[in-house]
């Protein structure tokens, strides 16, 4: 129903002959148009780049398609589903895509193509990695695998304040969405680590079950988000699970358990679950959610000796979140970072720069036959400090 599995095995990340470039002036030739497509989850989304080097990054369109409807009255995603409506979507995403970057003679203008290859839920990955395998080989061009997390990341060199000619590493990056609530380590391009990860369900998951608890409905960060901003954050503690751990991990499936728990005793107190009442739970669930997030990764960025901190994911678009991480960051002298809102959700925008930036940087081989679904593709686990 959600976004990934936990993943059972983890993939290395493979730099051969990696070089880092100058910062600033990172030697990568001339223009490139590169088609991006993704289909991980429940957005069937195809843009199209235009891309000089990495500091010049021209977004020609950004076509998503949205299942949210479709799969609201499930309270999360149905792979099937999700496959079937892909399926259904893919080929006038992709046209209108092209119709709006101006994209008439794709052998000719399009340079590169890229998909999301995992991870995510394996039937709708399928569709986007068979689209574009079908294209790849049939206008002869250079296809690359990418992995959605990395996507998200990039979605970065998007901000309106930043210049990824100044950027500097490590990064720590707090990945959060609705199947993901990860810290990973970007130590220069391509070169990632995972720090920590969920032991169970991701935040954005939480949100989701939480809103649904409170009859809320689908998806549920951004109806939590907009009731608690009426609501008091203190009237329920609740848990801040694993906040002191002695890892950077998370656990969120407790923190849904409590609400469940808060709801069930004040029924039973005879209480009525009022709008207020429910702004109240919202308010008090997204500060214990949000206040994990924000003292792991200051924690992690600390002990890693960070020099920036980057958020991404769909739950980066809460108000909270972004404001939060933006001071604690401050507070300690790092650099800050996250996506425009646009970007915050799955789009292919974000495929298109991280597959661009493996095509540049990891001299894959880009042929259409190397590239293959991995639902549990994941980073290699940090090693020391
Ligand atoms: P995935 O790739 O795992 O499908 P996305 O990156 O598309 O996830 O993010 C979707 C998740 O973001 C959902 O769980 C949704 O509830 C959450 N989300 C969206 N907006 C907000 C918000 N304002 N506050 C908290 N969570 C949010
Ligand atoms: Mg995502």
């Amino acid at each position: 129903m959600i976004c990934n599995e936990l993943w059972p095995h983890r993939l290395s990340v493979r730099t051969p002959g990696f070089q880092p470039g100058k910062r600033g002036s990172t030697p990568l030739g001339a223009a490139m148009k590169v088609l991006g497509i993704e289909t991980s989850c429940d957005e069937t989304a195809v843009a199209v780049l235009e891309i000089e080097d990495i500091n010049n990054v021209k977004v020609l369109s950004n076509i998503v398609s949205s299942q949210v409807k479709l799969h609201a009255p499930y309270g999360g995603v149905v792979p099937n589903l999700a496959a079937r409506e892909h399926t259904k979507n893919i080929a006038h995403v992709f046209e209108q895509a092209l119709t709006t970057a101006g994209i008439s003679d794709f052998e000719k203008e399009i340079d590169l193509i890229t998909v999301t290859s995992g991870p995510g839920l394996g039937p709708a990955l399928l569709v986007g990695i068979t689209f574009a395998k079908t294209i790849a080989w049939k206008y002869n061009k250079p296809l690359i695998g990418t992995n959605h997390l990395k996507g998200h990341v990039y979605s970065n060199w998007l901000n309106e304040d930043f210049n990824a000619g100044s950027v500097v590493f490590p990064i720590l990056n707090l990945v959060v969405s609705g199947g993901h609530t990860e810290l990973v380590l970007m130590k220069n391009y391509e070169d990632f680590e995972l720090v920590g990860e969920t032991m169970d369900d991701a935040a954005g998951e939480a949100f989701d079950k939480v809103a649904r608890l409170l009859g809320l409905g689908y998806p549920g960060g951004p109806a939590i988000s907009k009731i608690a901003e009426s609501g008091n954050r203190e009237r329920f503690p609740l848990p801040r699970p694993m906040l002191h751990s002695k890892n950077f991990n998370f656990s969120y499936s407790g923190l849904k358990t409590a609400v469940l728990y808060l709801l069930r005793d004040l029924k039973e107190q005879g209480a009525e679950i009022d709008d207020q009442t429910k702004a109240d739970i919202a308010a008090s669930f997204q500060e214990a959610a949000i206040d994990v997030l924000v003292k792991k990764t200051i924690q992690a960025a600390k002990e890693y000796q960070a020099a920036a901190v980057f958020l991404s994911g769909g739950v980066s678009a809460s108000a909270v979140l972004r404001e939060k991480l933006k001071s604690a960051t401050e507070d300690i002298g790092l650099r800050y970072s996250r996506p425009p809102m646009a970007y915050t959700t799955d789009n292919a925008t974000m495929i298109a720069i991280a597959g661009y930036i493996n095509h540049k940087y990891e001299k894959t081989d880009g042929s259409w036959q190397s590239v293959h679904m991995n639902a549990n593709l994941g980073f290699k686990v940090v090693q020391g400090s």
